[in-house]
């Protein structure tokens, strides 16, 4: 929360940060809330130790970015580093999934699944165990420096500093092996680089989760700013119901609530509120869609015996609906969630399809430039190539180049086999062959300056990889 002061003429925009203290809260979508942390987390911890098996002299841990071997591995799908689009094309499914969750439900992911979110959860946590609830860490932080204060302060540092390391290790070990190198980590054998990325990550994690928390949701992440354009009338968001609400004021519990609202500005909404918002005053930027305040003005409706809901997670339709004294429903089906859905199969179906077509072999051809042509004694042209074989599987294999395009075209493969039209070229597993090849062509039959050559390269299995580049000549 800021206090903003500003000097007309002076131009003075000092913003002093208060820290927000959050008030526990227990219902519905603070159980919710705990539920997700800890999935996110199990997922973020117990993922690296998935195995899969890929057969023998490939890694076999399920997620893995291994640099080394410049390899991505994610269960059954294997990626190079030239396969990066695949990359690309999942996080733009990524991104239109986020829109349509938002259209459909507002602002789930920042709610209950963002990291910002889960880790700042638990460092509240870890300050509310240890120094207590809203009032007690309020005034701890007012009180002078007492050997109680500091050995509070110390236990809430460390324990900070322990989850941030594990967030830390744990983002490593999808690097590496994470059986081997989680002892690493800990016998203080592994490389400078691990110790470096665990410290960055770690410490992003504690100076984010614990002190920028809000301050990253209202300046840092670029999704607060255009949540609104995801949304219309009918996705779910959270609202004060300031037609049944209004006018508010204090009451006593038994107290009639004939000819007055239903809220009793205790401000626990407000107090609960992990942005230090206050939702009556309408949809915010700042609302990260946690639901905490309806749990919280949930438990005080209890209390006075008033329906549940003044704080309600429903659709802009649904609200003026109900106070109207209609009766809300739910529209799921609408142009903009057909619209995300069509396009999430497209991007879903283009990935799969290219995913199971894709070549494991691919090729590479660069023509020799200095000189461009040879005329041999004979009175043979030649030309010269570099040819990359990448070989994508973990079996040596024996392949069969053939070319054509130019009659009596003759393959030679220096240091390897020779052949009118067609040769053999061998490249080692998981590895890139480079070969040498000349062309030569008889005087006769080259008659233009440059003519289209296609090579075919055909794997084992009869699958082939047409190439097309240009022979050199000296025209008639
Ligand atoms: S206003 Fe309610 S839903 Fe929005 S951030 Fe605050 S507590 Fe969470
Ligand atoms: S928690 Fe409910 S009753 Fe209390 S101030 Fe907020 S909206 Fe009003």
């Amino acid at each position: 929360m800021n206090k903003e002061t500003t000097k007309s003429g002076g131009g003075s925009m000092y913003a002093e940060t208060v820290k927000i203290q959050p008030r526990k809260v227990k219902g519905t979508f603070r159980s919710l809330k705990w539920w997700a942390t800890v999935i996110t987390l199990a997922f973020w911890h117990i993922a690296p130790f998935v195995r899969w098996d890929r057969g023998p002299g490939a890694p076999d841990q399920a997620i893995l970015a291994d640099m080394e071997g410049r390899r991505a591995y994610f269960f059954f799908i294997e990626l190079w580093p030239q396969e990066v689009y695949y990359l690309t094309g999942l996080l733009l499914f990524a991104a239109i999934l986020l829109f349509f969750i938002s259209a459909l439900a507002g602002r789930v992911w920042c709610g209950f699944l963002c990291w910002q979110t889960v880790y700042t959860d638990l460092f509240v946590w870890i300050e509310q165990v240890v120094i207590g609830d809203r009032n007690a860490r309020i005034m701890f932080e007012k009180k002078p420096w007492t050997a109680d204060k500091i050995v509070k302060k110390t236990i809430v540092q460390a324990a900070w500093i322990a989850v941030s390391a594990a967030c830390g290790i744990a983002f490593t070990l999808f690097f590496e092996d994470a059986f081997k190198l989680l002892p690493q980590i800990f016998t203080l054998e592994a490389s400078a680089g691990v110790y470096a990325f665990i410290a960055i990550i770690g410490g992003f994690c504690y100076l984010l989760a614990g002190y920028a928390r809000e301050q990253v949701c209202l300046y840092m992440c670029p999704y607060s700013r255009f949540q609104s354009a995801m949304f219309d009338e009918h996705s779910l968001i959270i609202s004060y119901e300031d037609w049944r609400g209004e006018p508010r004021a204090p009451a006593r519990k038994g107290q009639s609530f004939d000819g007055r609202g239903h809220c009793v500005d205790c401000k626990m909404c407000v107090h609960v509120c992990p942005t230090g918002i206050d939702i009556r005053e309408g949809l915010q930027m700042a609302c990260i869609g946690c639901a905490l305040c309806i749990d919280a003005c949930n438990s005080i409706m209890d209390k006075h015996g008033l329906p549940r809901g003044l704080i309600s997670y429903d659709s802009q339709v649904n609200v003026a609906s109900r106070a109207k004294g209609g009766h809300p429903g739910t529209k799921l089906v609408r142009t903009r969630t057909v619209l995300y859905t069509l396009l999430l199969t497209a991007i879903a179906g283009a990935i799969m399809l290219g995913l199971g077509t894709r070549s494991t072999t691919e090729v590479n051809i660069l023509h020799e430039r200095a000189p461009v042509f040879v005329q041999m004694s004979d009175g043979t042209i030649r030309n010269g190539y570099t040819y990359k074989i990448l070989n994508m599987v973990r079996e040596e294999r024996s392949y069969s180049l053939k070319v054509s395009g130019i009659e009596g075209a003759r393959l030679d493969v220096v240091g390897g086999e020779s052949g009118v039209g067609e040769t053999k070229l061998t490249v080692m597993p998981d590895e890139v062959g480079s070969f040498r090849i000349y062309v030569n062509v008889p005087e006769a039959n080259v008659r233009d300056k440059t003519t289209p050559l296609f090579f075919t390269l055909i794997d084992p299995t009869g699958i082939t990889v047409r190439s097309e580049t240009l022979f050199a000549g000296p025209g008639q």
